[in-house]
């Protein structure tokens, strides 16, 4: 082929700009490298590359630069030396805790913990010969009494996200420490904006970045934060032979839910303290679990680990499920749906103690509206099936 001729095609095919430059042309958003490969023009750059796979460019199950942008970030919002970016919040937690276990190891964890890393801890992990003890995390005497000789990890979640109780974290990672154990803590109900777990002894923190980081409800993403030690032998193993690696275009978009994320959060934990005293005050609620409320009975645990609180919290009833069910559907600001951290409010509601209990719990999300307008959403279903279960009963 002429020269001209490879020349003149090629202005078609090749990127034109220098990919060294990185000042990004001074684009004032994460630029989004759509790309699987990075490739080289010689052969010892491709050997130097490979020889160090997490500080270049190569391929983008390994690295890319605007999930490596996203990932320094979180690492410094976390107080962490580094961070990976995963397809999920269930794919970060999954592999975060094959890294740190092996066959015949043993792992407690507190038994609110969100139902799938419920599943995956107390049975998808047992056919690999890795048995779990789920304790009650409030009570540390719990804990002590579920160490085995081979216990090598504690996997913790604070508050939990349908009764929203505390562990106590120091108490939990040194205890932790004291037998060669290490931790893991779910934080996606505090985010890094109210809660450092890892200044407080815990080896990687966990996120569903779906929640509030994505913050508008269209992305699903999770991250795990620790030691560079810690994140690099996971890099190695669990992040690239899983594979479950977060996308690019995802990864632009939890940067741009980043920038917001604290103006969002006082946004939601001023509305979430209003909507819940609010509940508190209703004949028909019997508890509201809010560990911002000082009625929360480790309210003064949640003041000594977390600066702050979100807007997830749950309230119980002595009233039928149906009942509830029936509240729920005359709701206008409210949708119905499990997860959170979007604009928009929810609830879900269950049956405490199976389905002839006349005891319910009802899980609350306070979104970005108005709060008052919440209360009064809330407050006229309720009206509205009040009358009703006298006189034309839904039911
Ligand atoms: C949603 C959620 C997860 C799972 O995250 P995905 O992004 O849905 O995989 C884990 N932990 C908590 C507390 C969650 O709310």
């Amino acid at each position: 082929m002429a020269q001209e001729e490879k020349e003149g095609s090629s202005v078609y095919t090749t990127v034109s700009y220098d990919p060294t430059d990185t000042r990004h042309h001074g684009a004032i958003s994460v630029p989004v490298y759509q790309s699987s490969l990075f490739a080289f023009e010689r052969y010892d750059q491709f050997d130097a590359a490979f020889s160090d796979l997490f500080s270049h460019h190569v391929y983008s199950r390994g690295n890319n630069p605007t999930v490596e942008y996203l990932e320094r970030k979180l690492a410094e919002l976390e107080e962490g030396e580094a961070a990976r970016c995963f397809a999920s919040g269930m794919a970060a937690i999954t592999s975060s805790i094959m890294s740190l276990v092996r066959s015949g190891d043993h792992i407690i964890c507190v038994n609110q913990v969100y139902g799938p890393t419920k599943e995956f801890l107390g049975s998808y992990l047992s056919r690999f010969g890795i048995e779990t003890t789920f304790v009650d995390g409030r009570d540390m005497v719990a804990w002590q009494a579920a160490i085995q000789p081979n216990t090598k990890l504690f996997y913790l979640e604070s508050p939990t996200t349908m009764m929203f109780e505390l562990q106590d974290l120091r108490a939990c990672t040194s205890m932790a420490k004291s037998i060669g154990a290490a931790t893991i803590i779910d934080n996606t109900w505090a985010t890094s904006c109210y809660q450092k777990p890892l200044s407080m002894g815990v080896d990687l923190v966990v996120h569903s970045l779906t929640k509030y980081v994505s913050g508008h409800s269209d992305c699903v993403g999770g991250a795990v934060i620790g030691s560079k030690r810690l994140i690099d032998q996971l890099s190695h193993h669990e992040y690239m032979l899983f594979g479950g690696i977060m996308a690019p275009q995802i990864a632009a978009l939890l940067t741009r839910g980043l920038r917001t994320l604290p103006l969002r959060m006082q946004r939601h934990e001023s509305s979430g303290l209003i909507v819940a005293a609010h509940m508190e005050k209703q004949s028909y609620v019997r508890k509201v679990n809010h560990p911002g409320l000082a009625s929360h009975p480790q309210h003064d645990l949640a003041c000594e680990q977390m600066t702050g609180y979100s807007s997830l919290f749950s309230f119980e009833a002595d009233q039928p499920v149906e009942l509830l069910k029936e509240w729920a559907n005359r709701l206008q600001y409210f949708k119905i749906g499990v997860s959170w951290g979007g604009f928009e409010s929810l609830v879900t509601v269950n049956s405490i103690g199976g389905t002839q209990s006349h005891s319910s719990i009802v899980r609350i999300y306070v979104g970005q509206e108005n709060p008052e307008d919440l209360i009064r959403d809330i407050d006229q279903a309720w009206q509205q099936i009040g009358q009703g279960s006298t006189q034309n009963s839904p039911l």
